[in-house]
Order: C-alpha cells, then structure tokens, then sequence
C-alpha cells in the first residue's frame, strides 16, 4: 500500500468550511494529516466538515476565527499543540473579494480586503512561526491569486493583497530557509466555488474566453497543487508563486 504523504503531521488551514479550503482540508486528511481548520461564520459547514473527517477516522478540530483577529491567531496555534502536540503545517487560504471601480471603493471595502486577504495572512503566519522556528521544520502555503501577478480592472482591493501575499511568501521563504521552513504561494485563476457562483452568464462567458484552456479550475486541482507544496517531492522548492490558472496569465 502506498505511504500517506503527510502521516503524523499536524495542519491548520483557514477558511477550511468551503471551496478551496474544504477540498484542502480533505485532501490532506485523506493524505493523513490531522487537521485544524478555520471559519469566521459557518459553523454548520464546519460541523458537517468535522464530520466527514470522522467518517474518514480522522480527528478534526474546527475553530471559529476571524483571521483579522491577532491574539485570536495566537489562542488557534496554542489550542491546536494542546490538542494534537504538535504543529507541523500551515495553508493560508482565508480570503474575500469585494471587487468594485476604485471610484466606487470605500475605504471599509479597502480595509475588509487588505485586512482579511493580507493582515490575516500576517496573523497566523506570525502566530506560527516561532514553533517551526524553535523545532527547525515547518511548512507554509498561501493561497494567492493570479490576481495578483496579471490583475483585472475593478478589484485594486484585492490585486494589492494577494500580490502583498506573494511579497510576503518570498521575503519570508528567504528569511527562514535556514531553519528547514519552506514557504510557498499558489495563485489560482477563476476557481468554481461560491467566490466566482455570483458571476452572470455573460462575465462567465467573457472569462471563459480569456482562459486558453476554456474552463475554470476546481477546488480539487488547487487542493492537489498545496499537497505537492506540503509533500517531499517538492523539497527543493521555496518562495515561489505558483500559477495554476488554465493557461489565464500567459
Ligand atoms: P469561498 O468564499 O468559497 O470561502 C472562503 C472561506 O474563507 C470560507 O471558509 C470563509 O469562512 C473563510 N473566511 C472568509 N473571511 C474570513 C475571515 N475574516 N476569517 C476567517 N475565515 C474567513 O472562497 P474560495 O474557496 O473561492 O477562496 C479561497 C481562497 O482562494 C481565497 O483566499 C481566495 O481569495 C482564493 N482564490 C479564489 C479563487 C476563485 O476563483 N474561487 C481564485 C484565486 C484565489 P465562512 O464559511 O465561515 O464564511
């Protein structure tokens, strides 16, 4: 039978309860990672995630946090050694859209943005970073976008968040390689999940024919790419942003 890729290691993923988070989280149990996972308001999906992890003969640990939240992030990692004994993981994926002209653009939407996407991705990596430090191992994937390399118009917002993040992951791979932390971003195209759901058939259309390869991803195909990230087979690769967008930013 094949090794699980990620047996014995302890994980928390933020935004676990859908989408691309919910796939991540899957995907790494199934890859036999125990598995901490974050949501700020769905605590029925969370419930019914925790479940089917159970059904997997896992051990969830479902979390409210808002990510914004500093000292929350702090409490998170503290509970998660407490419970499992040890942190091995963390997949940043968190994250919202309020896309509008800047015209149009309050300064709340500007800050629930750059303060969730960006600030939030400071909180827990900043909660973590001292245990991979101290135990001279560690593993970070942030879920970018390609939003942040070849951005569209109306999103200012979260173009400079999740172009902030891949300036994070590549300062912060440099930073730690030394201590056996790598540090790596994805940045996914249009993904179906409720994020891209309030599209019209119109923009879906329009995107469609932007993609060279004619379809959205899937949570699945992101979830696949931060496992390579998280397993040995990538060891070699640090600070780098991987575009996973059929072929959108060429
Ligand atoms: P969804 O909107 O489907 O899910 C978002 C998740 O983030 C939910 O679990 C939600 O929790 C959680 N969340 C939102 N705000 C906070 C907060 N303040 N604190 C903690 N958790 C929060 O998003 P996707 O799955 O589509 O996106 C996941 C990530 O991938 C995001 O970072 C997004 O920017 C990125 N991405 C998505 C793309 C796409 O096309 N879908 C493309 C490129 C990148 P709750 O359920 O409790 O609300």
């Amino acid at each position: 039978m094949k090794k699980k890729l990620l047996l014995d290691k302890v994980a928390i993923v933020t935004g676990g309860t859908r989408g691309i988070g919910r796939a991540i989280v899957l995907a790494l149990c199934e890859e036999g990672a125990e598995c901490a996972f974050t949501y700020v308001s769905n605590r029925s999906s969370a419930e019914s995630l925790a479940e089917e992890i159970r059904r997997m003969g896992g051990r969830p640990l479902p979390v409210q946090l808002d990510v914004r939240d500093f000292e929350g992030a702090k409490t998170l990692v503290e509970r998660v050694k407490q419970e499992f004994g040890r942190l091995d993981i963390l997949v940043n994926n968190a994250g919202i859209t309020k896309d509008k002209s800047l015209m149009m653009m309050s300064k709340e939407d500007w800050s629930d943005v750059i303060d969730t996407n960006l600030t939030g991705v400071f909180n827990t990596t900043r909660a973590c970073i001292i245990t991979f430090l101290k135990q001279k191992s560690g593993n970070i994937v942030t879920i970018s976008s390609v939003s942040g390399i070849h951005p569209l118009p109306g999103q200012v917002n979260y173009a400079a968040a999740k172009a902030g993040v891949i300036g994070f992951t590549k300062s912060l791979a440099k930073e730690v390689a030394p201590y056996n932390i790598r540090v790596n971003a994805v940045a996914p195209g249009f993904v179906d999940t409720e994020m891209t759901s309030a599209f019209g058939e119109k923009t879906r259309g329009k995107f469609l024919n932007m993609i060279p390869l004619k379809r959205f991803g899937t949570a699945d195909e992101v979830a696949k790419t931060v496992l390579f990230l998280l397993g040995d087979e990538s060891q070699y690769i640090t600070g780098q942003a991987i575009q996973l967008d059929g072929g959108l930013g060429i």
